[in-house]
């Protein structure tokens, strides 16, 4: 059973990797980007937006004040409200 939990980790650590570096490339504060492809396979991890409480990837969503939103648009709306 350890196997799988490591397994897990070293997912999330290899996907948090690439988010960043994927961030430190473009970090323009473009709103309504185009999105971007989503993953095939449907292993990553499914967050609920604090916004509008859509289910939305980890990686294509954004995290603001350690909540979690299914795009910058909303990060910035739940910020100004
Ligand atoms: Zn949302």
């Amino acid at each position: 059973m350890g196997k799988i939990v490591l397994i897990l980790i070293l997912f999330f650590v290899i996907a948090y990797a690439i988010r960043r570096a994927l961030g430190a490339r473009s970090r323009d504060d473009d709103a309504d980007a185009p999105s971007k492809p989503v993953a095939r396979g449907g292993a990553e991890r499914m967050l609920a937006c604090q916004h509008c409480s859509a289910m939305t990837p980890m990686s294509a969503g954004v995290v603001r004040g350690g909540r979690f939103y299914c795009t910058e648009a909303h990060a910035k709306k739940a910020q100004d409200a």
